[in-house]
């Protein structure tokens, strides 16, 4: 990939709403992203390996865990500096983010809201360190759109737990040192447990053939009779709202990195754009040009609006699943238009590896579906405005 020449778009003045802190956590993921990300992403995507040689810089910039209490190992930051750290994370690969994403919100968040004091004891600190990787197991082959579905199940044996069933399409599954489950209990109720690699009758093989998030491992949770000790049960929630709260975090985190995704194509076509001479002129000089340019940087101003209130909502703890469902929604949508615009500014360089806007592209094909599809939280807002739910 070319030397990673980013500039950060702030038309706003955004910049003046966040506090010393937000800037320096946010500044230092920049700087590692440009640093560490930048120049082996495109070969890492290109290879479809998930670079395992960032997993320690990850957990250095406070990626993992960034809202986590200090007690377990995480960064204890707020929801704002949450978001700030998943936009610069994103600005580099949607997959690394989804790795952060998943490894914060969606295994250190339900071992921390709803697990033991020695469950938190024994896994938050390696996972905050990145001696452990996680993932979270909630989609199945059958029931994707509608989890509450799902056919895996445990069974109480007395002393243990046997689990069996199936999990598809799970980030991280291929390498995670533990997986955060979601079974249906005999009496049908939806309990989260701890599966750790090792474990008999546990296997994740990886799914292959990805043209989006190739820089993130992707595969199966196959569980056959597998022994869970009871200790491994999360006890402190039960029943589908568990998972949707996990969700909840990240897809606010998603919200967040969707708008870094945008703002690296921005850039990279407004650069591209002054340069790149026809007809005698800078491309950049032309209406048709200015108007993408223009718009680019409209959506991607209304969309840091949007995120910096909701961010503000989720430090009071005011934020509805409604309100991150719409943010989410927005925000991934106004990433792959903004994608496929820049990749046209851009021209036939434009679906080269040289530029990183046809690796986000592609990658958002993937946002936009998983955390929910952009269909999906439609409805949600539906719902929510109406009354109504418009799923079934
Ligand atoms: C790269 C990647 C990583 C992922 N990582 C994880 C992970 O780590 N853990 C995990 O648990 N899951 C993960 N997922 C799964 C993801 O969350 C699901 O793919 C997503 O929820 C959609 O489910 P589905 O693919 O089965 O689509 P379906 O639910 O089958 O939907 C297919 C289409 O039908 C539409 N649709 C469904 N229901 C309705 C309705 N009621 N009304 C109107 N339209 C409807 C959808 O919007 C969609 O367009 C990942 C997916 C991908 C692609």
């Amino acid at each position: 990939m070319s030397q990673d020449l980013y500039q950060a778009p702030d038309y706003f003045q955004l910049d003046e709403l966040l506090t010393e802190e937000h800037i320096l956590v946010r500044d230092a993921a920049r700087e590692w992203v440009k640093r560490e990300v930048s120049p082996i992403i495109e070969k890492a995507a290109q290879d479809a390996k998930f670079p395992t040689s960032i997993v320690s810089g990850l957990a250095e910039i406070g990626a993992f865990g960034p809202y986590i209490p200090e007690e377990y190992g995480g960064a204890g930051l707020d929801q704002m500096a949450y978001g700030l750290i998943m936009q610069e994370i994103e600005r580099g690969d949607s997959g690394v983010r989804s790795t952060a994403s998943v490894q914060s919100s969606l295994v250190m968040y339900p071992i921390w809201k709803f697990g033991s004091e020695a469950q938190k004891q024994k896994y938050l600190p390696k996972l905050a360190s990145g001696e452990f990787l996680g993932c979270f197991g909630l989609t199945e082959p059958d029931f994707g759109s509608n989890p509450g579905g799902m056919v895996t199940n445990i069974k109480d044996m007395g002393d243990h737990y046997v689990l069996n069933g199936a999990k598809m399409w799970i980030s991280n599954s291929p390498f995670a040192d533990i997986a955060v489950v979601w079974a249906k209990n005999e009496q049908g109720r939806i309990k989260g447990l701890i599966v750790e690699r090792g474990m008999k009758g546990f296997s994740t093989p990886e799914t292959h053939n990805k043209w989006s998030l190739r820089a993130s491992a992707t595969g199966e949770l196959i569980f056959d009779n597998v022994k869970i000790p009871k200790e491994n049960i999360l006890p402190n929630k039960d029943g589908l709202g568990a998972p949707l709260l996990c969700l909840d975090s990240a897809r606010y985190g998603i919200a967040w990195g969707a708008i870094g995704a945008a703002m690296d194509c921005y850039d990279t076509a407004l650069r591209y754009a002054k340069e790149r001479v026809q007809f005698d002129k800078p491309i950049a000089g032309y209406q048709l040009q200015q108007k993408k340019l223009a718009e680019m940087i409209t959506e991607i101003t209304k969309a840091q609006l949007l995120t910096w209130r909701l961010g503000t909502l989720r430090n009071e703890d005011k934020a509805t699943s409604a309100q991150i469902s719409m943010a989410k929604r927005n925000n991934v949508e106004m990433a792959i238009n903004i994608a496929r615009e820049a990749r046209q500014i851009l021209g036939a360089m434009g679906i080269t590896g040289e530029y990183s806007i046809m690796r986000h592209m592609m990658n958002l094909e993937s946002v936009i579906t998983y955390e929910g599809t952009h269909d999906i939280h439609l409805l949600i807002t539906g719902m929510d405005i109406t009354g109504l739910p418009a799923f079934k």
